[in-house]
Parts: structure tokens; sequence; C-alpha cells
């Protein structure tokens, strides 16, 4: 079968919303006093932003094919990822078969290897690599997860993340992921504040429903363990991303010392097999959360996931939603997937992506059939309302 090749790779940013999610404006609850390593510095504690976490901005990467087919993807990387596109990696995508996606990865990551492996590098990658997905599923007319096995469920269910579980309850979802707001900085005023915010939802949800925290990377062991023994008595289900990415030994250490039942998850700031290998041999979590948009697209999360099953892990990657929804329908060790609550009030469901991305399908009370994501690719559209930036080309 004569297969379209690859005619040209375009990089563009675009700013506010879309694949940064944290570029919100102000009174977003994504934004407000959320514990981070830099709370350890009193300036830069009440707002992400004020560190920069929106620094980078969303990358566009769109892919065109000889026949005229168009897959693209947005993640997060701005122009800095639109550089490497452009200058780097396009050479190793315009000319090849639109199948080529192995051979095509490989040649990026190791053409990369000594300025990338992680971080901005993997980022860009992985965006290139799911806008590969997305054309080679439409030139065959076929959804994605058609092309990794086909749905395992009729549905998919969500947690949500956010700061109100108890409206997320009243919407059908299985879980609530509250955001952690004090640091050890804080001392134990703020351990204190932590658990009440805690107890308080979960009189709020009643005992059954699942209620989570999400610490970004912030706490240190002695900590994060006093946290967990704390949280225990509120039915908190997982502790999450507790301690920097690069902390493989806390993280062992911490999951021996959380109560029986509690679980540990991270991942989100993990990229590769390699990194995910280092988690699953050292026995750092009971869940992965890798984003496909970070870790470096579907053809790692592929690697990633088969990784994980044999190490008895679930893997219920980071928000990202059409690019990890795809994926997780069709993956028995990825039984929920996470929905971000981008409504600044987390008070109503709105598409993770906007206003980028047209057709973003959202859960309806807390689940999606899989024949929401049956259409060609990952069935998004760019909207033609916002004004890509392309500031490189090659
Ligand atoms: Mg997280």
């Amino acid at each position: 079968m004569a297969m379209p090749t690859i005619k040209q790779v375009r990089a563009y940013t675009v700013r506010g919303g879309g694949a940064d999610y944290h570029d919100q404006g102000a009174e977003h609850w994504i934004d407000n006093h959320i514990a981070t390593p830099m709370a350890r510095y009193p300036e830069y504690r009440a707002s992400r932003q004020s560190f920069g976490i929106n620094v980078l901005g969303t990358l566009v990467v769109e892919i065109e094919a000889s026949d005229g087919t168009v897959g693209f993807s947005v993640t997060t990387g701005g122009e800095l990822g639109c550089f490497i596109v452009e200058k780097h990696l396009a050479r190793f995508l315009e000319g090849q078969c639109v199948t080529a996606i192995e051979k095509m990865w490989d040649q990026m990551y190791f053409a990369t290897l000594y300025y990338g492996r992680k971080g901005i590098v993997i980022n860009t990658i992985s965006g290139v690599d799911l806008a590969l997905w997305d054309l080679l599923a439409k030139v065959r007319r076929e959804p994605v997860h058609a092309l990794l096995g086909g749905p395992v469920r009729d549905e998919l269910q969500f947690y949500a993340t956010g700061a109100r579980p108890d409206l997320a309850k009243d919407m059908g979802f299985i879980g609530g992921k509250l955001p952690l707001h004090h640091g050890p900085a804080e001392g134990e005023e703020g351990l204190r504040k932590n658990l009440a915010e805690l107890a308080t939802m979960r009189e709020r949800v009643g005992p059954d429903f699942w209620l989570m925290l999400d610490c970004w990377m912030s706490l240190d062991l002695n900590y994060a363990t006093r946290l967990a023994q704390g949280a225990h008595e509120h039915g908190l289900k997982w502790i999450e991303e507790a301690l920097p990415p690069d902390d493989y030994w806390g993280y062992a250490a911490l999951r021996r010392q959380v109560p029986p039942g509690m679980l540990v998850t991270t991942g989100e700031h993990e990229a590769t097999r390699w990194g995910f290998r280092l988690l699953l041999e050292q026995g750092c979590c009971d869940i992965i959360q890798p984003d496909v948009g970070w870790c470096g697209g579907i053809t790692e999360l592929i690697k990633i996931s088969a990784l994980a099953d044999a190490h008895g892990a679930l893997v219920v990657p980071h928000g990202s939603s059409v690019y990890s929804y795809h994926f997780v329908i069709t993956r028995h060790n990825s039984p929920f997937a996470e929905f971000l609550m981008m409504a600044p009030q987390a008070d109503r469901v709105v598409p993770m992506f906007n206003p980028l991305l047209l057709d973003e399908p959202v859960p309806v009370n807390g689940r999606m059939k899989a024949s929401v994501l049956d259409q060609p690719g990952f069935g998004v559209r760019l909207n033609p309302d916002c004004a890509l930036h392309r500031p490189y080309t090659h």
C-alpha cells in the first residue's frame, strides 16, 4: 500500500491557556498559593507565575503529508520548542514515509541526546510524535486508539483535579485531587492547615469518594511522611509528586513509610523508558503518571506502559486531554483518567486545552464513551480564531 511521505513540518507558538494550562488569568485556582519547590522563597510563594511557570507557552506542531493531509499536536514548549523543531528535528521527518514513526522517534532522540534527554527537548519530541500519530491516523482514516490496538472498555472514567472535589463529586467524577497549598517552609502551622483543608473536604464529600493530594514536587521526605500519616485518618487515597523528580531514593523511602493502603504516585515530570525504569525498579511508586506531551509522546508511552505493566504498576497519565484518552482506553493497566478542571473556580467542566482546540471532548457525568473518540486522528481541530506565530522557518 503506497503511503504518503512527509512534505513539511511547521512549528508555532500561541499564548494564553491552550497546552500551557498554567498560562491563566489572576484568581484561577491553579495559581493560588500552591505549594512548590520555590515556596521556600517567600517572594515566590503566592503564585507559580511569579517564578515563571507560564514562561514557555504552547507549542503547536503541524506536519503536512504529500497527499495534503495535515497532522498536528499541542504541548508546552513555546518558542524554544519551535526552534528545536524547525532547526533540528524537521530534517529527520521531511521525506520520510508517514508510517516510519519508530525510526523518526529514534533519530530525534539520539540526535538531541547531547543536549536533550529530558525537559524541553523531550516535550518538543513529544509534540512532534503526537503530530505524527495524528497524521498517520488521519491518512488511515482511523482514530489513534485503533492504531494502538483498540479500546478495551466501552468508556473512560475520570477523577477531577482542582480546588473543589465536592463539586466534582456532584458532577459525577470518581474522585477529586486537591492541590497542596503549604510547603515545609510554612512550618507546623502550614502542615496543620493542609490537613484541616483535607478534613473539611472529607466532611463535604463523605467517606467513599476518592481524595488525593498533589504536592507538585514541593516537600521533603520527613514532611511528606508526616503529611501522609496525618492524612490517613481522612482517607487520603494517594500522595502525588511529593518530592523533586530526581529524588528516586526519597520516593522509594516514602513508599515504605506511608500508611498501609495509601498509594504513592509520581512521574508527571519524568520522561522516557529510562526515567520510568528508575522509578519502577527502585519501587518509587504505585501509579506512574507520565504526561504524553512531555514523556516522549505516544511512541514512548507504549514502552513505558509495558514496563509498568510488568512491574504491576498502574499508568494514569497526567492531564493532556485527547492525547492521553486515546491511549488510556486501550490499556487495562490504565483503568481511569485525569481531568483537569480548568474553570477558574473549578465549578464546571470546560475543555482542558481551551480555547486552542475545537471538538475537544469532555467527560459527561465523569465519563466518556469510547465512541466519542471514533474520529480520524486525535479527533480535534485547531481553533482558527487563535493567532499562531511561527518564529522560525527552515
Ligand atoms: Mg500532578
